[in-house]
């Protein structure tokens, strides 16, 4: 009894501790004056102020009255957007990796995944959706704010089946062979429902917050030509069942009619790539709600004169003027039948190192889309696919890729406005004035 007693006496005095720790913990406020905001819903930037409580926006309106103890940043006449989404990064992908396998070192790719992720911070980009390899533990660190870096929506390793897109195997493998990559996470080699059941849940279970497959070929991987269509509808059902029963969802990798329509068949809900597609095809994603995760710069822009890429044989030059054609019509019909459109780079390695912002640019520059358009692919539209993470969304107690009440606060402050000057965003060490991730400041050389 007297046990019992000194037991409830402790339990109470721990309570009291904790409830009164919790309480003195402070509210922060930052308060943005002097700026003309986009909040990525709308098509223009107005006069507002925005107020930053803790992590997210309380209020975004003119002449906010600032808290007593507001942290006041004069935003001197630029324009305040949501911070930028990639929505298919590789963090976890360096070049190389595929020759040099037998060397791969995973700390080491984690050094460089640590760097990466603050050239993110740097160039805007506030969150990342990894499209494929093994950052799940750094996404944790991350996530939990041990190391700095975008928020993190990691697929965790590629699903592919044997002699698909993710398969990193030697011409001479036998049956079961496993690969230094695949040994590490990079991706899991999978045939049948059950080993494809088995590697979602092992992504899942180590946080991926949703699932990719490899539904067919690429332009430069070895065993896979582009023709492919890769992993049977029973095989893709598996996946996306057990996405669904996590509470999430399936993006897929994939070119052609083929893979596309059995895809939809299957109930993926993001296609990335998608360039060889028709037009029907195109009709049949909108009638579904399948989103288009596009790569304007890896198609238009690398693939535009691909005689000039020395290391590429014929056959893949050919592959990649094809892409390219049918990248051009492609966005053309995504636009016209108004396909959920968002943006992610595809781009890793030194060539790429500061040039994420490209891939919205390459939507205006070539294309000839509005900016206010092509800026939406890489902030609402991209927290709206984001959100389909649901369950295992890392990020649910606001609203990503908006400025406004209730969503993080992740805003970059560009000096000029670049809903009219799409360029602006391309030189991020002389145009963003100010980044701020979850309420907190990353960059700040207003002063
Ligand atoms: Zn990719």
């Amino acid at each position: 009894m007297k046990k019992t007693k000194t037991l409830l006496l402790l339990f109470t005095a721990f309570f009291v501790v904790f409830f009164a720790q919790a309480q003195t913990k402070k509210d922060t406020y930052t308060l943005i004056t002097n700026v003309k905001v986009w909040d990525g819903n709308g098509d223009k930037a107005v006069d507002a102020d925005v107020l930053i409580e803790n992590n997210l926006i309380k209020e975004v309106k003119a002449n906010i009255k600032a808290p007593k103890g507001a942290e006041i940043i004069d935003g001197k006449g630029g324009t305040l957007i949501p911070g930028l989404i990639d929505m298919h990064a590789h963090l976890a992908i360096q070049e190389g990796m595929l020759v040099g396998k037998d060397s791969y070192d995973q700390m080491a790719m984690g050094a460089r995944s640590g760097q990466d992720m603050m050239g993110y911070l740097n160039q805007g980009f506030t969150t990342a959706r990894d499209a494929g390899g093994n950052i799940l533990g750094l996404a944790k660190a991350v996530n939990n704010g041990l190391i700095p870096g975008p928020r993190l929506f990691p697929s965790g390793g590629f699903l592919s089946q044997t002699g698909g897109h993710a398969d990193t195997g030697s011409f001479n493998d036998e049956i079961g062979a496993v690969d230094p990559l695949e040994y590490h996470g990079f991706g899991y080699i999978t045939d049948g429902v059950p080993e494809v059941q088995k590697a979602a849940r092992m992504n899942l279970r180590a946080g991926a917050t949703q699932i990719k497959i490899m539904a067919g070929g690429g332009v430069a991987s070895e065993f896979d030509p582009i023709t492919t269509t890769q992993f049977s509808l029973e095989e893709m059902k598996a996946a996306v069942e057990v996405a669904k029963d996590y509470g999430t969802y399936v993006l897929a990798h994939a070119y052609h009619d083929r893979s596309v329509n059995r895809c939809i068949d299957a109930g993926v809900k993001v296609i990335e790539h998608n360039f060889l597609v028709s037009e029907a095809t195109i009709k049949r994603m909108k009638e579904n709600n399948v989103a288009l995760s596009a790569q304007a710069v890896m198609s238009l822009v690398a693939f535009a004169e691909p005689e000039k890429i020395t290391f590429f044989s014929a056959d893949q030059k050919s592959k990649a003027s094809q892409v390219y054609k049918g990248a051009m019509q492609m966005f053309k019909w995504a636009k016209k039948h108004d396909l959920l459109i968002v943006t992610g780079g595809d781009m890793f390695g030194p060539a790429y190192t500061g040039a994420q912002a490209t891939n919205i640019t390459a939507l205006v520059e070539l294309l000839g889309w509005d900016p206010v358009f092509a800026l939406k692919t890489a902030t609402r539209n991209a927290g709206e696919v984001l959100s389909w993470s649901g369950g295992m969304n890392p990020y649910k107690y606001g609203t990503i890729g908006t400025i406004e009440k209730g969503a993080y606060a992740d805003v970059v402050l560009v000096d000029g406005n670049p809903l009219k000057n799409i360029k602006l965003i391309e030189d991020y060490k002389k145009n963003f004035k100010l980044i701020i991730k979850d309420g907190e400041v990353w960059k700040n050389t207003l002063k």
